[in-house]
């Protein structure tokens, strides 16, 4: 944390005390677990102004996640396309290779500070869970991670990279055993346990206060990013600052160096997937309506019968039918804008960038890129794009070759 974090008028003003974000977020679950989430709230704010709690959390970041990671001016990739400099937060040189451990560490280290000895969470393609359980081993701490039976099956690399880290991996096999059902079995474990175990959520999603840890402890990438992009832009800032969303974790960690910063235009990413007809996208925000999900109030793709839309994306990360409840706000008050981008332009992106720069970037952070890339020819040379490169594409490399057949134009 930085000292901007003590002077950003937006982020002391959101959440309210309810845990709400204007018409969003708040506690939308039952009353067993509200004396917990409490709990919960009061530890962060006091841990948050506890030195000591500042001083580990530094040298966690610093040794062993190998923070603070670059800023990056893409100049091959720039030059190409014409128009705007690129430049990238590279967060998927984050031990790990992803933004997520951010907040995985930062659980970890609440959850010491709390006295309990386990971290539980869900997971869809393991990416959450892994980070978690690296966390987990570095703070000595035990972890559980419940992971659908489809996805288990798919997931099978990093189910394994869970196992050798420690973690112990349970299945849900009920409903369409995917990610919804692995979060309800990971909060009934928490409801049942949370005694000894902290809840620790895959981004900034759930009830209150989860939105809010997370986007505290993701706020160091968009700190980071703000200093060291002053520095080598002349004391200037960048004109656009774009991520991906699907709960809005990282997107929330780039944006809150830059909440304050009228000047800056915000664009979250959205996946069109295979095209816009229902259940063939995760857009949520372009084709969403309010409800609830996963014990809030949000945006959330729902079908004719109200019910979460079935969603699809090339990007496993992506594939959410909510967004987390503070993206919503930014949504309604104007000050995120949201465009949704493709498989087709995500996986252009991603030789693009690999070609051009020697960077694979993650399926969910070449839709950030693919964005950037529009944006960037539409744009005067003098001005200055900022991409949060969320994670590496190395998990994405088999499965963007082995379909390669299925890319047009590639
Ligand atoms: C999980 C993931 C995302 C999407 O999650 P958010 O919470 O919206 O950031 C994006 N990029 C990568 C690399 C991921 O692993």
């Amino acid at each position: 944390m930085s000292s901007h974090d003590n002077v950003s008028a937006y982020l002391n003003a959101y959440p309210d005390a309810e845990g709400s974000y204007g018409a969003y977020g708040g506690v939308d679950y039952p009353d067993e677990l509200r004396p917990e989430l409490l709990a919960l709230a009061e530890a962060h704010k006091r841990a948050r102004n506890m030195p000591e709690f500042r001083r580990e959390l530094h040298r966690a970041r610093t040794y062993f996640q190998g923070r603070a990671t670059p800023v990056h001016h893409l100049a091959n990739l720039s030059a190409k396309i014409g128009g705007a400099a690129i430049f990238v937060k590279r967060e998927d040189l984050n031990h790990t290779g992803a933004h997520k451990l951010n907040h995985c560490v930062g659980f970890a280290l609440l959850a010491r500070h709390m006295g309990k000895r386990k971290l539980i969470a869900e997971t869809g393609a393991g990416q959450h869970g892994v980070a978690l359980a690296t966390a987990a081993a570095y703070f000595d701490l035990e972890c559980e991670v419940h992971i659908g039976e489809v996805d288990f099956v798919k997931a099978r690399s990093n189910v394994n990279r869970m196992n050798v880290l420690g973690a112990k991996v349970v299945v849900a096999a009920h409903g369409q055993s995917a990610l919804k059902e692995a979060s309800d079995s990971a909060f009934e474990a928490y409801a049942t346990q949370h005694k000894d175990a902290l809840y620790a959520i895959g981004s900034a999603i759930g009830p209150h206060p989860f939105p809010m840890i997370v986007r505290d402890f993701q706020a160091v990438v968009g700190h980071e990013a703000r200093e060291q992009f002053l520095a080598m832009n002349d004391g200037t800032l960048p004109d656009h600052v774009v991520a991906c969303v699907a709960g809005g974790s990282n997107a929330m960690g780039i944006f809150s160096g830059f909440l304050d910063d009228d000047n800056v235009s915000l664009h979250g990413i959205e996946p069109l997937g295979r095209s816009a007809k229902p259940g063939e996208h995760a857009a949520t925000l372009t084709f969403g309506k309010p409800g609830a999900l996963h014990g809030a109030r949000c945006i959330v793709l729902q079908d004719s019968e109200g019910k979460p839309s079935r969603v699809t994306s090339v990007a496993s990360g992506l594939v959410y039918p909510g967004v987390g409840p503070e993206i919503c706000m930014l949504h309604d008050m104007g000050r995120v804008s949201f465009t949704a981008v493709d498989d087709n332009e995500a996986i252009k992106a991603f030789y693009r960038l690999s070609r051009a720069e020697g960077i694979i970037p993650a399926l969910e952070s070449a839709h950030a890129i693919a964005y950037a890339m529009r944006l960037a020819t539409s744009l005067d040379p003098s001005r200055r794009i900022l991409v949060n490169l969320s994670g590496r594409g190395d998990k994405d490399v088999d499965f963007v070759v082995d379909n390669s057949g299925k890319w047009s134009g590639m």
